[in-house]
C-alpha cells in the first residue's frame, strides 16, 4: 500500500505534537512535584565480597505520583535532563541523601557512604562544588560519606573534567565511575583522574560464568583498578554464584538483587541496625 504523501507528512507532525505535549506535561508535572514533595530516595547496600558486611549504599531516586503510583527514575530522568530541572532534583537527592545519612549516624547505626548519581548537567554546572560544600555544611554530614557518581562520558574533556572534580575531591567527598566498560573508555582518564572506584556495568556480570570473554574483561577491571589503587563494584549481582564467581576474582564489592534490591528508607534503616547489633 502506497501511503499519500500529505497523509504521511500530517501523522508524523501529529506524533511529534504529541511527544513535544507529553513532554511539556512531564515537565510542568515535575515542577509541582518538587514543590509537593512527591520524589522519595531509596537506597540499595553495596556489601563488601570478602566479609559479606554491608559497605555503602546507593541512593536511587523514585516519583511518588499521585495517579501514577511509585515511577521508577527511567520514566522522568530524561525529560528532566532535557529540561534542566534535573539540577534542582538533583540537588535535592543530594541534600536528602546526606541528610538521611547524618541521621542514621545520629542514631547510632553504621556509619556508610552514600552514593549518588549525577547527570552530566549538573556536572558541568559551575555551582555544583559550592552547592555540596554548603550541603554538607548544613546536614553535617562528614564528606567522607558522600560519593559521587559519574559517567565515563563526562570524563570526554579530561581537562575540563580534571578541574571539576578536582574541586569537588577537595571538599574530602569521593568519586565512583558508575557502568564502567559501557561507554568511552581511555587510560589517560583513568590515570589522571581523582577516581576511587569502578563500578562495572551489569551487562558484563550478568553472563560472566558463561561467557569467557566477559570474565576476562570483569578480571581485567580488576586487576587495572587495582594497579591504580581503586576499587572495584560488581553492579546487578543476582546470584550466589556470580557472586562466588566475583569474589574468586577478588571484585571488593557488589550491589544487586542477591545483597537486597533498593528498599525505602525505613527498610534500610532497619538493615542497617540488624548488621550493627550482630
Ligand atoms: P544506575 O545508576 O546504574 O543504578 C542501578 C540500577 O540498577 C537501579 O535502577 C537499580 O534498581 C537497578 N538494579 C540494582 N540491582 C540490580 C540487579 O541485580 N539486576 C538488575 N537487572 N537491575 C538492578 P533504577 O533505580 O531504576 O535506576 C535507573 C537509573 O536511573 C540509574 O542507573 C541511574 O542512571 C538513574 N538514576 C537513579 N537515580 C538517579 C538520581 O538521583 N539522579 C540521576 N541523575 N540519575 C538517577
Ligand atoms: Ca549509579
Ligand atoms: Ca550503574
Ligand atoms: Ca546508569
Amino acid at each position: 500500500v502506497k501511503v499519500n504523501g500529505k497523509n504521511d507528512y500530517m501523522l508524523h507532525s501529529c506524533d511529534m505534537d504529541h511527544i513535544a505535549l507529553e513532554k511539556l506535561t512531564i515537565q510542568h508535572e515535575m515542577r509541582r512535584a518538587l514543590r509537593n514533595k512527591e520524589f522519595i530516595l531509596h537506597y540499595q547496600p553495596q556489601y563488601a565480597l570478602a566479609s559479606g558486611q554491608i559497605v555503602g549504599m546507593e541512593a536511587l531516586v523514585r516519583w511518588r505520583h499521585p495517579e501514577r503510583g511509585l515511577v521508577p527514575p527511567g520514566e522522568f530522568i530524561p525529560a528532566a535532563e532535557e529540561s534542566g530541572l534535573i539540577v534542582q532534583l538533583g540537588e535535592w537527592v543530594i541534600e536528602e541523601a546526606c541528610r538521611q545519612n547524618k541521621e542514621w549516624q545520629n542514631e547510632g547505626l553504621l556509619n556508610i557512604p552514600v552514593s549518588v548519581n549525577l547527570s552530566l548537567r549538573q556536572f558541568t554546572q559551575r555551582k555544583l562544588t559550592s552547592k555540596i560544600s554548603e550541603i554538607l555544611r548544613k546536614t553535617g554530614l562528614h564528606p567522607r560519606y558522600l560519593e559521587l557518581e559519574i559517567t565515563e562520558s563526562m570524563t570526554m574533556d579530561v581537562e575540563r573534567a580534571s578541574q571539576y572534580l578536582k574541586e569537588l575531591t577537595e571538599l574530602g567527598v569521593s568519586i565512583s565511575i558508575d557502568d564502567f566498560g559501557t561507554g568511552y573508555s581511555s587510560f589517560h582518564y583513568l590515570k589522571n583522574l581523582p577516581i576511587a572506584r569502578l563500578k562495572i556495568d551489569r551487562s558484563f556480570v550478568r553472563d560472566i560464568e558463561q561467557r569467557s570473554s566477559d570474565a576476562a574483561i570483569v578480571a581485567a577491571i580488576i586487576s587495572m583498578a587495582h594497579s591504580l589503587q581503586m576499587q572495584v563494584v560488581a553492579e546487578g549481582v543476582e546470584t550466589k554464584d556470580q557472586a562466588h564467581f566475583l569474589r574468586s576474582y577478588r571484585c571488593d564489592e557488589m550491589q544487586g538483587y542477591y545483597g537486597s534490591p533498593p528498599l525505602p528508607s525505613t527498610a534500610l534503616k532497619e538493615l542497617l541496625s540488624e548488621k550493627f547489633n550482630r
